[in-house]
């Protein structure tokens, strides 16, 4: 008798850190606003930008690719501490 006990590796769900309030973000499609907690804070975001003169005129704020790599080097900063 195969013993298939399913001890499945727990997968704890990775999360970020909202940039404007640091408040853990479960990344995933319920995080609707991710990186950001909230609308709240996107706006809040989007508006330090644009206060800073920062906002590009008809560009995203962010592609998937620059995502990947923000989680990657936070991956990397929780595990250097
Ligand atoms: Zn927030």
């Amino acid at each position: 008798m195969s013993d298939s006990a399913s001890s499945q590796p727990h997968k704890a769900p990775l999360s970020v850190a909202c940039p404007q309030c640091r408040t853990p973000v479960a990344w995933s499609a319920a995080s609707e606003f991710r990186p950001f907690c909230s609308k709240r804070c996107q706006l809040l975001d989007l508006g330090a930008w644009a206060d800073e003169s920062h906002s590009i005129a008809g560009e995203p704020a962010m592609d998937e690719t620059s995502i990947d790599e923000m989680v990657a080097r936070m991956e990397r900063d929780m595990n250097q501490q």
